[in-house]
């Protein structure tokens, strides 16, 4: 249960297609699970909606029918189910899961079917999200429990607000968050007519986005407030370079946008308990990390060599994470001397380059292609250094991983990673701010010198120790972000502007 505080406690139906440990993709799945955690710690009783893909049902027991939800027009039979998500050791997330088999009851993945293709129904199966967390933040709902805020994550969820903006009764305050302004749910006009919208929604005030529908647009434009996830990555999205034609709409709502980084699930990526792990570590064992890179070279291939600077990368394969980048840089690597392990999957044509990279450099680079959660943890506590040459990074996780397990990132400086890497000169070393490195514009001579900056440090022992144990102390959890959510939900339930909320 909440733990009781003296505000009364906050209701928040959190929507999300994907939650981990049950289904993940990427970052959202892991923000899923561990915000509403966060907030049901700070009193909040947040709730989250899920379709019922074959990995929720079979993952979550003790499932409680809820309610059928009748025929709704424009969808297949559907119903909810409630039950509860065990999270680390800090407690369960009540979930509500929004079972349609005619959509959601399929093998592969939330997005895409199992040859990598997105399913072709996608606009029904996320507006049938959309259009429930839509009924169950009304007065239309039939359950009892109501939310006082609905919380849409991603374009997902992005039709929720234009539904409740048709409903004329009661309605809960919106909340449109933006992980990733790349993935807005664009889809034929015809969708609108298709998901049960009025005509007259397909305006540029409304969700029209260059000649076809988007869902997100449609959550941008009708929501109450926006949130990103980092300061800086709310003011790019409102420029041209970053704004994926959507930067005139946020720019004009630039008063409604708040920026709060992510905090990480400390429970679950804690090199001290962490069962991925081929030798736990601390602060204060530093040198236990040491049995994790051997481990890492041995199992993946490489030579085995304590010595040598080891740089690792956890990431879609994807031109948004500067996978080119690191192709054309990574020859040069290896002659620092260093050496590189790849996990990922994504884009086909750079997947097959990275293999062939591998091949060229045998016991100097390792590339495995795939989803593979065990081996990501080992290569953040395995590696000497961390990559993150993001041409855009909204928060980004990995960074944060990498810096909890005493393995400093080198970034490209954009969005969250500006906001959550302080770039290791003299003076952050000495103050003890330093966290990693970060390199300006996006070219290979840049990426390449971050990476002789880097090798330099890691040759001098003390210094980099002093780096690696600033990275380890640092506060990394939700308890700082978590509070600015309710501050805004708080706002928002009690109809109030929410005052600019940078975290
Ligand atoms: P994004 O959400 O843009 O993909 P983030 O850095 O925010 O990037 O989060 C990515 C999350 O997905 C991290 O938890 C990361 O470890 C995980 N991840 C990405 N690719 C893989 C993979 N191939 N195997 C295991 N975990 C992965």
């Amino acid at each position: 249960m909440p733990r009781k505080t003296s505000h009364s406690p906050l209701s928040v139906l959190f929507i999300t297609p994907e939650i981990h440990p049950l289904i993940k993709t990427g970052g959202l799945g892991d923000v899923s699970s561990s915000l509403p955690s966060a907030l049901r710690q700070l009193g909040v009783d947040v709730r989250v909606l899920i379709p019922g893909y074959p990995q929720v049902m079979s993952g979550l027991k003790n499932k409680r029918r809820l309610v059928d939800l009748g025929p709704l027009a424009h969808f297949p039979p559907a119903a909810l189910l409630s039950a509860r998500l065990q999270v680390g050791d800090s407690g369960e997330i009540p979930v509500i899961i929004l079972d349609c088999p005619g959509l959601y009851q399929r093998e592969g993945g939330p997005y895409m079917d199992p040859s990598g293709h997105e399913w072709p129904d996608n606009a029904l199966r996320f507006g049938l999200l959309s259009r429930v967390g839509a009924i169950l933040s009304s007065d239309a709902s039939p359950l009892k429990w109501r939310p006082q805020v609905v919380h849409c994550n991603d374009w997902q969820s992005g039709l929720t607000p234009a539904y409740l903006n048709t409903h004329r009764g009661k309605r809960s305050a919106t909340l449109m968050e933006i992980h990733n302004l790349a993935f807005q749910g664009v889809f034929p006009p015809g969708s609108v007519a298709q998901l049960g919208l009025p005509a007259d929604s397909f305006n540029i005030n409304g969700l029209e986005y260059y000649g076809q529908m988007s869902f997100l647009k449609a959550g941008l434009y009708y929501s109450d407030h926006i949130v990103s996830v980092s300061p800086t990555y709310a003011r790019e999205i409102q420029t041209s370079e970053l704004g994926f034609g959507l930067q005139g709409l946020l720019s004009g709502r630039r008063n409604q946008i708040s920026g709060i980084v992510n905090g990480i699930d400390t429970l679950e990526w804690d090199p001290s308990s962490d069962p991925h792990l081929n030798r736990h570590y601390s602060l204060s064992k530093i040198n236990n990390k040491s049995a994790n890179k051997r481990s890492l070279q041995q199992s993946l291939g490489l030579t085995v060599d304590p010595d040598i600077l080891l740089f690792g990368m956890v990431s879609r394969i994807a031109h948004q994470k500067g996978s080119d980048l690191l192709l054309q840089v990574a020859p040069h690597l290896t002659r620092i001397p260093a050496q590189l392990v790849i996990l990922g999957s994504g884009e086909p044509a750079l997947e097959s380059q990275l293999m062939q990279l591998a091949k060229n450099y045998p016991g100097k680079i390792s590339v495995s292609i795939g989803f593979d959660e065990s081996l990501s943890h080992l290569i953040e506590a395995g590696s000497d250094c961390f990559l993150m040459p993001s041409r855009f990074e909204p928060c980004g996780l990995n960074q944060l991983y990498s810096q909890r397990y005493g393995t400093p990132p080198l970034v490209h400086a954009t969005g969250g990673l500006i906001d959550t890497v302080v770039d290791c000169i003299p003076s952050t070393l000495s103050d003890g701010t330093a966290s990693g490195f970060l390199f300006q514009s996006m070219n290979p001579n840049n990426f390449l010198a971050g990476i002789r900056r880097v090798s330099t440090l890691y040759r001098d022992k003390p210094a980099w120790r002093r780096l690696q144990k600033n990275c380890m102390s640092k506060d990394l959890s939700w308890r700082v972000s978590a509070e600015s959510y309710l501050e805004i939900y708080r706002s928002l339930a009690s109809g109030l502007p929410v005052s600019q909320t940078v975290a």
